[in-house]
């Protein structure tokens, strides 16, 4: 189905819900996130609505991407800030929230205080386990 009727992001798309809007083409829509992480935090989403990004075609994956290059560098800019962080969160437990297909792009500066997520370790010979049992599903 191309337009979700209870779904935020095609009723942003459709215009049904407003938003600040900085980027649309044909197959792409861009808006500001309305609680950012930093000021200017962007999200970038496909007009067609698929559930994750892993649901979306080739074409209109690498649209969305092409998308993600012309408008990250504005943002950045615009934000008065040095580097950005591209994000997904892919399903429930990873903190989706919302079930249309996106991208976070979040403007950066160095000490902004802002921790992406926490950074753990292997105990021996789990890396080599972990590796196995991916290259195991590949
Ligand atoms: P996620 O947790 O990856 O599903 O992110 C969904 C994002 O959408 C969150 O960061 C929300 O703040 C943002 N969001 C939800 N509703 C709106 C809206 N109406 N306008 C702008 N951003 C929104």
């Amino acid at each position: 189905m191309m337009v979700h009727e209870d779904c935020v992001f095609c009723n942003i798309i459709k215009g049904d819900i407003p938003a600040a809007k900085v980027y649309e083409d044909e197959k792409v829509f861009a808006f500001l996130d309305i609680a950012p992480a930093q000021k200017g935090h962007t999200l970038v989403i496909p007009k067609v609505h698929y559930e994750s990004f892993m649901d979306m075609p080739k074409e209109e994956l690498s649209a969305v991407m092409e998308a993600v290059k012309k408008i990250a560098p504005a943002v950045v800019e615009g934000s008065g800030a040095e580097a950005f962080n591209l994000g997904v969160n892919n399903g429930e437990a990873a903190g989706q929230v919302v079930m249309h297909a996106h991208f976070h792009i979040i403007p950066r500066k160095k000490d902004d205080g802002l921790q992406m997520w926490s950074q753990g370790k292997y105990e021996p010979e789990e890396m080599e386990e972990y590796k196995n049992r991916i290259l195991a599903v590949l």
